[in-house]
C-alpha cells in the first residue's frame, strides 16, 4: 500500500472544489495555512459565543454578548451627522437602545419596523449610564433565530477570510469525513472516553456549548492525540529505520579513558557515570546509536562527550564532535587539548577557515586515520571530508536543530554513532516532540560544591553605582561577562550598541581590562578576544549573546546582562550558567529599563528564583507557549494545530507509548489497527513517515 486511499481523496483535492471558495478565498486560506479541504478540519474555532436565546439583558456581565427577542420602538436619526442613529427597544425585562453609526434610514426602518418584534444579538454595553447594542451581529425574524447555532464558533481568520467562509467551507468538509477505522489504542480510546474521530471533529467545529473548548473537552483532546499520535509514529517509524541501519560494535578497552579519569581533578558524578554507560552500551552494540544527552548548563557534559570518543579510539575508530560556532568549537578544542597531549592523539580543529594547504593536510591524515579527533562546526561534514573510520559523531549544544538536520547528517554519510548534546533543559512534553525518535541520558545532577548564584534585578537608572561596583570586582581579581541587548532585529544596531557599552566600559575600567566579542567579528578576531578572557589577561568580556551557549570560563564570577527585559527565560538562564562554574560565588545582575511589562516582570522574577533549569524551562513553556521555546522555525519542532503541548502535555507521553507499542506489535503496520494508523498517516500529511514503513 503506497498511495493515499481513496477514502481520502475528497479530502485532499483542491479547496476550491468547495462551494463558496473561489481563487481569491483559497489564497487568503493558503496564507492561513489551508490549502486543501483537510486543513479546514483541523484549523478549529479558537473561541466560540453563546448565541442562546435569553428573556433579558438584564444581570448579563458587562460587556457579553446576549440575544433576546425585542419590541421595536422608536427611531432616533441623528439630528447632527456624525451622531449615531438610535433605535428605542424592549425585551421581557428592560429597555435599551440599539445604535447605529453610518446607517441607511431606509435600511434600518425595513430591518426594524416599530412595532414588531424581532431577535437581537450582538454585545451589550453600558454608555453614559445606559444600556445600548451597537452594531447587533444579528437581526432576525423567529424563524430566521431558529437557524442560528446556539453557540457560533469563532475561527482564526486571516485578511480576506470572514466566519461566514469559514463556517460554510467546514460544514462542507465535515460531510467529506470518511469512516477511517480507530487506530487509537481500544485501552486508551475506552479510558478517554474519547469520540470517534467524525464526532470528534463535529462537535470541535459545531460546539454545543462553551466547555468544548476547553483542552480538556473529550473532543479536542482526542483530535490533538489524533495530532501527536501521528507525529509520534512519524518519530518512531524514523527511530525504527535508525535501528535497523547497521552499526559497528564499539567496544573499548579502557586504557585511554581510564588515564583520562586518573587526571581529572574531580570524581565523575553519578550521572555523569550512568550517561557514560548508556553511551558505552550503545556503541557497543550492532545498531547505530542515537542518543540525546541532555544536561543544564554545567552539568559537565565536555568530559561525558571526552570519554565516549575515547572509546571510539580505544576500539580503533575516529570520533568528531560538532559544535554550533567556531567559539565553541576553539573552546572544545582547549578543553580536551591537556588530555589528548597525554595521551600522545592527533586532534585536529575544522572551522573552514583554514588555507587550501592546511585543509588539504587535514583531510589527508583525516583519512588516512591519523587524525583521532575531529572538532569543528558544521564544515566538519562537508563534502570532501572523509574520515577512515569515523566510530562516533558527537553534535553538541543542538537544540537549534530539528529532527529534519540530525537525519540529514546521516543521509551525509555519517554512518557512525550518533549523541547529540543539549544545554537546554526542556519541558519532557517538548522533548518527546523534539526527540521522540531518541533515547535519553540525562544529566540531572551537578557537580558538587557548585556555590548558587546571586541573582539581582536592577533599574538601568542605577548603571553608574553598577559600573563601581564591578571595578571594584575586577580590582580584587574577578572575572565578567557584559551581556548587551540584542536591539530587535537589527544586528547593526545590536553591534553598535555593544560597541557603545564597549568603548565607555573601556574608558572606565581601562584598555587592558576590557575585551569584545560579538557575531560579526572576523572568526580570528573572536577567538583571540576569547583567548585573553580565557587567559585572564582581560577581566571583563563585553558580548552579545554569542557567548549564550557553552563557554567556560571558570574564574567568571559576575554576569551583567543588560536590557534583561529582551531576553527570555531559557536565554536568560543560558547566558547565566556561564558564571558559577569555578570555586568562587558567583553574580548575576539582570539590568533593565523600566517599567518592564508583565511577563517581563514574570521572567525576571523567575530568574531571581531559581536555578533549575527544567523548572525554569516549564516556567518558560508556561510564558511562552511551545513554538517559541525552542524557536519553531529553527529548530524543526513541529507545529500543532489542536495539540496544545502546554495545556496537555500529558497526551505526549501516551502518544509516545502508544505509538512504540504499536509498532513493537505490528512494524508494517499490517494488521486493522496498522491500516488504521496509516490512515491516520496520510490523514495528518506524514507522507514521509508512509516511505519509512518496512523499507530499510
Ligand atoms: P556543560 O554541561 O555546560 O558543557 P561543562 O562540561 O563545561 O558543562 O562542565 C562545567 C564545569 O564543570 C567544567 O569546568 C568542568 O571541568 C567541571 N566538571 C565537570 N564534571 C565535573 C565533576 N564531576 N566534578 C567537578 N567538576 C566537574
Ligand atoms: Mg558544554
Amino acid at each position: 500500500m503506497t498511495g493515499r486511499p481513496e477514502a481520502l481523496f475528497p479530502l485532499f483535492e483542491a479547496i476550491t472544489k468547495l462551494a463558496g471558495v473561489g481563487p481569491k478565498t483559497a489564497e487568503a486560506l493558503a496564507r492561513l495555512g489551508i490549502t486543501r479541504p483537510r486543513d479546514l478540519l483541523f484549523t478549529v474555532p479558537g473561541a466560540a459565543v453563546d448565541r442562546r436565546l435569553k428573556p433579558s439583558i438584564m444581570g448579563l456581565p458587562p460587556a457579553s454578548v446576549a440575544t433576546v427577542e425585542v419590541a421595536i420602538g422608536e427611531h432616533l436619526p441623528p439630528r447632527v451627522a456624525g451622531r449615531p442613529y438610535r433605535v428605542f427597544v424592549e425585551d421581557a425585562q428592560t429597555s435599551f437602545q440599539l445604535v447605529f453609526f453610518h446607517a441607511r434610514e431606509d435600511w434600518l426602518r425595513r430591518s426594524l419596523p416599530e412595532g414588531e418584534r424581532r431577535i437581537v444579538s450582538g454585545k451589550v454595553e453600558i454608555f453614559d449610564g445606559t444600556a445600548q447594542m451597537v452594531h447587533p451581529d444579528h437581526i432576525l425574524n423567529r424563524a430566521e433565530a431558529e437557524a442560528l447555532p446556539p453557540i457560533e464558533p469563532v475561527y482564526p481568520l486571516g485578511q480576506g477570510v470572514t466566519q461566514r467562509v469559514m463556517v460554510k467551507a467546514t460544514s462542507e468538509v465535515l460531510e467529506r469525513v470518511p469512516d477511517l477505522g480507530e487506530w487509537i489504542e481500544p485501552s486508551i480510546f475506552a479510558r478517554e472516553g474519547w469520540p470517534d474521530l467524525r464526532e470528534a471533529l463535529h462537535v470541535v467545529h459545531r460546539p454545543r456549548d462553551l466547555g468544548t473548548l476547553s483542552p480538556d473537552a473529550p473532543p479536542r483532546r482526542r483530535l490533538a492525540y489524533d495530532e501527536l499520535l501521528s507525529h509520534q509514529l512519524t518519530l518512531q517509524l524514523a527511530r525504527a529505520k535508525a535501528r535497523r541501519a547497521k552499526g559497528r560494535v564499539t567496544e573499548g578497552d579502557g586504557r585511554l579513558s581510564a588515564q583520562v579519569e586518573a587526571a581529572l581533578p574531580y570524581a565523575l558524578t553519578g550521572a555523569q557515570t550512568r550517561a557514560l554507560a548508556e553511551i558505552r552500551g550503545d556503541l557497543a552494540l550492532p545498531q547505530r546509536m542515537n542518543r540525546l544527552l541532555q544536561g543544564d548548563v554545567g552539568s559537565g557534559k565536555t568530559v561525558v562527550a571526552l570519554l565516549a570518543m575515547l572509546t571510539a579510539v580505544e576500539a580503533g575508530g575516529q570520533a568528531a564532535l560538532m559544535a554550533p560556532t567556531e567559539i565553541l568549537v576553539q573552546q572544545h578544542r582547549e578543553s580536551l587539548a591537556p588530555f589528548v597531549e597525554l595521551l600522545g592523539l592527533r586532534m585536529e580543529v575544522f572551522t573552514g577557515r583554514d588555507t587550501a594547504a592546511q585543509k588539504a593536510e587535514k583531510r589527508a591524515a583525516l583519512a588516512a586515520g591519523d587524525i583521532a579527533l575531529a572538532v569543528g562546526t558544521h564544515a566538519l561534514f562537508q563534502e570532501g571530508v572523509e574520515f577512515a573510520d569515523l566510530r562516533l559523531a558527537i553534535v553538541d549544544e543542538q537544540h537549534r536543530f530539528g529532527v529534519r538536520q540530525r537525519m540529514g547528517l546521516s543521509s551525509k554519510g555519517v554512518a557512525a554513532d550518533l549523541l547529540v548534546m543539549t544545554a537546554t533543559p526542556i519541558p519532557r512534553s517538548l522533548t518527546l516532540a523534539q526527540y521522540g525518535d531518541m533515547d535519553l541520558s540525562v544529566l540531572d545532577e551537578k557537580p558538587p560544591g557548585r556555590k548558587p548564584i546571586e541573582t539581582v534585578t536592577i533599574p538601568s537608572g542605577r548603571y553608574e553605582q553598577v559600573v563601581d561596583r564591578l571595578a571594584g570586582a575586577i580590582r580584587a581579581g574577578k572575572q565578567a561577562y557584559w551581556v548587551c541587548p540584542l536591539v530587535a532585529e537589527s544586528e547593526v544596531l545590536t553591534l553598535t550598541a555593544a560597541e557603545e557599552r564597549f568603548k565607555a566600559l573601556r574608558a572606565r575600567l581601562g584598555d587592558q581590562a576590557v575585551g569584545l566579542v560579538h557575531g560579526q567579528m572576523p572568526g580570528a578576531e573572536k577567538d583571540a578576544a576569547m583567548a585573553r578572557f580565557v587567559a585572564g589577561e582581560t577581566s571583563l568580556l563585553v558580548a552579545t549573546t554569542v557567548i549564550e551557549v557553552g563557554v567556560n570560563v571558570p574564574n567568571a564570577s559576575i554576569m551583567v546582562i543588560e536590557g534583561a527585559e529582551h531576553f527570555g527565560l531559557s536565554q536568560l538562564h543560558q547566558l547565566r550558567g556561564r558564571v558559577g562554574r569555578g570555586t568562587e560565588a558567583s553574580t548575576c545582575l539582570l539590568l533593565y529599563d523600566g517599567p518592564v511589562g508583565e511577563s517581563a516582570r514574570r521572567r525576571l522574577e523567575i530568574m531571581r528564583e531559581t536555578e533549575d533549569g527544567f523548572r525554569i524551562a516549564e516556567e518558560d513553556l508556561a510564558l511562552r507557549g511551545a513554538g517559541d521555546v525552542i524557536g519553531t522555525a529553527q529548530s524543526g519542532l513541529p507545529r500543532f494545530r489542536i495539540a496544545d503541548l502546554e495545556r496537555q502535555a500529558d497526551l505526549m507521553a501516551m502518544a509516545r507509548d502508544d505509538a512504540r507499542l504499536a509498532l513493537e506489535r505490528d512494524p508494517e503496520l499490517t494488521s486493522e489497527r496498522g491500516h488504521a494508523l496509516r490512515a491516520l498517516l496520510w490523514l495528518m500529511g506524514r507522507d514521509e513517515a508512509i516511505r519509512l514503513i518496512g523499507v530499510g
